[in-house]
């Protein structure tokens, strides 16, 4: 294992090495061998070096509940499990408009829409509900719109692209060697074609994963290849939330220091992407503010699908008393920007 010292990396990041940390460094300030304050503090000089004091926020709304064909173990919304969820139609645009501009008002940029589908089918109602539902969002100007709604064609995506479509969530949840003891109705391979076509579209993607179901360091390591491989836009890191009914409702949550230490090892193996932390943050508890000290460039805010978030005022006053302030997605990512002033006034919420 390489032993250089995280303060390293970053020398060497800054100095335009985006690869100063190979796959056996990061497995290494995963491992736990090296202080994670020092890797934090690596991690620190690094987000503010690519991102100054802009934090990214996005929320997402559930555009299709529960049913789902698939059986990935740590989710409510598989129809394999008995869960709190149950299935829904799809809602109706204007529930997902009136969320568009309610996002906008906590400052996020983006909504996604996310449906519990395997996919959408190139003849069938969903395609065309997601389809009327971007475009009325684009329409309406409050927020980009996003989309995670599971394998979609090309001629699927070319018709959300025209919708308005910017931008395709589709994680990976976990390392390759881990995936298989997650989900086993569809392959690794189907979410990285469906991303690379997405890319191919010229579409940003958004690919994250799960902390947290029993995965080892090396399968954390597999997961930052992929994604570096990939050379994705956003990184959302999620950390289980063990839903009762589900395979993982057992699993303990990660210890918060734990958390911090992926999240800054992240950072410094994927200097450039915006590392935005959603599920599971508030898990961090006491150390919740931490988790941009440690490298994350944005957060979700609002609820999360199937489970409540900290309220979004709490997150803006945070921000606030952070000196940090929001930014719009896929406009700022340059090489080096500038500091913003600090907010004069608090931000504010409009219910
Ligand atoms: S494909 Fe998505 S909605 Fe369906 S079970 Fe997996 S994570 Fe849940």
């Amino acid at each position: 294992m390489s032993l250089v010292a995280p303060a390293q990396h970053a020398d060497r990041i800054l100095a335009g090495d985006e690869r100063a940390v190979d796959p056996a460094a990061l497995l290494t300030l995963l491992s736990g061998e090296l202080d994670v304050w020092d890797t934090m503090a690596a991690a620190d000089r690094v987000r503010r070096a690519r991102f100054g004091r802009h934090v990214h926020l996005c929320s997402i709304i559930n555009a299709k509940e529960g049913g789902c064909p698939e059986d990935c173990g740590f989710c409510s919304q598989s129809r394999h499990y008995s869960t709190h969820v149950a299935p829904s139609k799809f809602t109706p645009v204007s529930t997902v408009v009136e969320h568009s501009a309610r996002a906008r008002t906590r400052h996020a940029t983006a909504l996604g829409l996310v449906t519990a589908t395997r996919g959408l089918d190139d003849d069938g109602k969903g395609l065309a509900h997601i389809e009327s539902a971007i475009r009325a969002v684009r329409e309406a100007g409050h927020t980009e719109a996003h989309a995670s709604v599971g394998f979609l064609s090309e001629a699927a995506l070319d018709r959300l692209v025209d919708a308005g479509l910017t931008e395709l969530n589709h994680n990976l949840e976990t390392g390759r060697s881990y995936f298989a003891k997650i989900v086993t109705t569809h392959t690794y391979d189907e979410r990285i074609e469906t991303i690379r076509r997405a890319k191919a579209k010229g579409l940003r993607t958004c690919v994250g994963g799960i902390f947290g179901m029993g995965e080892a360091p090396s399968d954390r390591v597999e997961l930052a290849e992929a994604l570096r491989e990939l050379d994705v836009d956003e990184v959302p890191l999620n950390f289980l939330v063990g839903i009762e009914g589900t395979p993982l409702a057992g699993a303990e949550p990660l210890p918060p220091l734990e958390m911090l230490r992926i999240i800054a090892a992240y950072r410094l193996f994927l200097p450039r992407q915006n590392i935005f932390i959603a599920a599971g943050r508030t898990y961090l508890g006491q150390l919740l503010p931490l988790m941009f000290s440690a490298g994350a460039s944005g957060m979700m805010i609002g609820d999360f699908l199937t489970t409540p978030n900290r309220g979004p005022e709490d997150d803006l006053r945070m921000l606030e008393e952070l000196g940090l302030s929001p930014y719009g997605c896929g406009t700022a990512h340059p090489e080096r920007i500038e500091l913003a002033p600090r907010p004069r006034t608090r931000l504010p919420v409009v219910a």
